[in-house]
């Protein structure tokens, strides 16, 4: 082999830095020396986001000249003896000889504040946040492979939790086992059609009439909660299928019920992976042709939160939905942290006021006080409000005193198999 093949095998030809292989070279070699020295050394997993989404909206070309800055950078805060890798597409690692806790948190926390700073692409500033997973020899594992997976584990456990550095524990090498699983008996499920759909009632307040549905993922076969195979289908990609999956199957639903002389408003939950892919709205548009549902009321509820990770792109991908006619919902709102900045901003025609303020509503004077505020606020910008988790008529009528538009819960109607709506419609909201 020439001197350039190795070359080109053991570095990443966009970037410079050293490829998987390098990597797993030098951190091997650095587990024998620790070995000797009874030192302990560090590998910090970096996943810069949100990389995927720009790519998609911006482009590849933009994607691959932010990957070299990204690279450049990294390069620049670390030591001499310290090795950057780049893994995959956007999957950076960081190995650290002779590292404790204390020094590789410090190095985690250098690092980003280092990418608080935007990155210039072609004039235009973009931003990164990280996500950082540490493992550590000899604490958290003992060979080079263990140390990596260890490590990937750690950062997309900070994803998880919203957090910038996580430090690897012993229990979450089962976790991760476990989410694996699960994993791939949704993606079998998904594609075998073995979900379900559950539809929720939204009612008019003043009214008491029947003004939306929520559509929810339900996986009865095998008792798992949307709780939990959401997030997972989420870290995986695995959520794209499933959003086509339930927006398909949703409008479906929707046709039979107009073919029966009924429209009920549809509020569907999108992720922000979903929000962002570049085939969201002609993926519904196709349906909506397909079932013959031209000017069917659908709103699209994303979550406060995955909308203020990803503030720009996301606002921007908000305002092309509603500028097709789509209302627009901010799900678990109070709950994500926007400023009023953003919020004044946003193309959204309504807010959702998260559960945990409103269940137990008339015994928390605080809440209150801010359901109050979310209502001023949200009509001040021309948006409706709905209150979900009202599971007594005391939050009911509080919501009510309130101004509150718009009601979900249990104490109204649980979410109900499509078959099972018609029958609650003609006995509680027609009469
Ligand atoms: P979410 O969007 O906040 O949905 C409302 C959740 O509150 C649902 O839980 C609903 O069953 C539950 N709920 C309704 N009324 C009450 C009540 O009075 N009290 C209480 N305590 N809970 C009530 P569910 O169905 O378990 O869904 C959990 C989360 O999973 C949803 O939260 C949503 O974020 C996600 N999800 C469900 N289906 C989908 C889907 O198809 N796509 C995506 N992206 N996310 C989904
Ligand atoms: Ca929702
Ligand atoms: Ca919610």
């Amino acid at each position: 082999m020439t001197d350039s093949d190795n070359t080109v095998a053991l570095y990443d030809r966009l970037t410079g830095l050293a490829n998987r292989t390098l990597l797993e070279e030098r951190i091997a070699h650095e587990i024998d020396l620790a070995k000797r020295h009874t030192t302990s050394l560090a590998l910090i997993h970096i996943d810069p986001f949100p990389f995927s989404e720009i790519n998609s909206a911006l482009g590849f070309a933009v994607g691959d000249a932010l990957l070299v800055q990204f690279a450049e950078r990294l390069k620049s805060v670390v030591r001499k003896v310290d090795t950057p890798a780049r893994l995959t597409g956007d999957e950076f690692a960081l190995l650290l000889p002779e590292a404790e806790h204390e020094g590789v948190l410090n190095v985690c926390h250098k690092l980003s504040r280092w990418f608080e700073e935007p990155f210039d692409i072609g004039g235009e500033s973009l931003f990164l946040g990280l996500n950082m997973g540490i493992s550590i020899f000899p604490m958290h594992c003992a060979s080079a492979s263990d140390l990596m997976r260890g490590a990937m584990v750690a950062a997309n456990e900070a994803k998880k939790r919203k957090e910038t550095t996580f430090i690897f524990q012993g229990s979450m090498a089962r976790q991760a086992g476990e989410n694996l699983k699960l994993f791939g008996e949704l993606r079998r499920a998904i594609r075998k059609g073995t979900l379900n759909l559950n539809y929720q009632p939204q009612v008019n307040i003043e009214s008491g009439k029947l003004v939306g549905l929520e559509v929810l993922s339900r996986w009865q076969e095998m008792h798992i909660s949307p709780g939990r195979f959401i997030p997972v289908a989420e870290a995986t990609g695995l959520i794209r299928d499933l959003t086509r999956w339930m927006l398909e199957k949703s409008l479906a639903q929707a046709a039979e019920w107009k073919a029966a002389g009924h429209i009920f408003p549809l509020s569907m939950n999108v992720s922000v992976r979903d929000l962002l892919s570049p085939n969201l709205i002609s993926d519904i548009e196709r349906w909506v042709d397909a079932y013959e549902l031209e000017g069917y009321p659908l709103v699209i509820e994303v979550t406060e939160s995955s909308v203020m990770e990803h503030a720009r792109l996301a606002i921007k991908a908000l305002g092309r939905l509603r500028q097709r006619g789509f209302g627009i919902s901010i799900d678990d709102f109070g709950t994500g942290y926007s400023s009023l900045a953003y919020l004044k901003d946003l193309p959204a025609s309504e807010l959702k006021i998260d559960q945990s303020f409103v269940t137990g509503l008339a015994g928390q004077p605080g809440n209150q006080k801010l359901v109050k505020a979310v209502v001023a606020l949200a009509h001040e910008f021309g948006m409706k409000v709905v209150a979900e988790g009202v599971e007594r008529v005391e939050e009911l009528e509080l919501l009510h005193q309130f101004g509150c538009d718009i009601a979900q819960g249990y104490y109204i109607c649980e979410p109900l198999a499509g078959d099972e709506l018609l029958g609650w419609h003609q006995t509680t909201v027609s009469d």
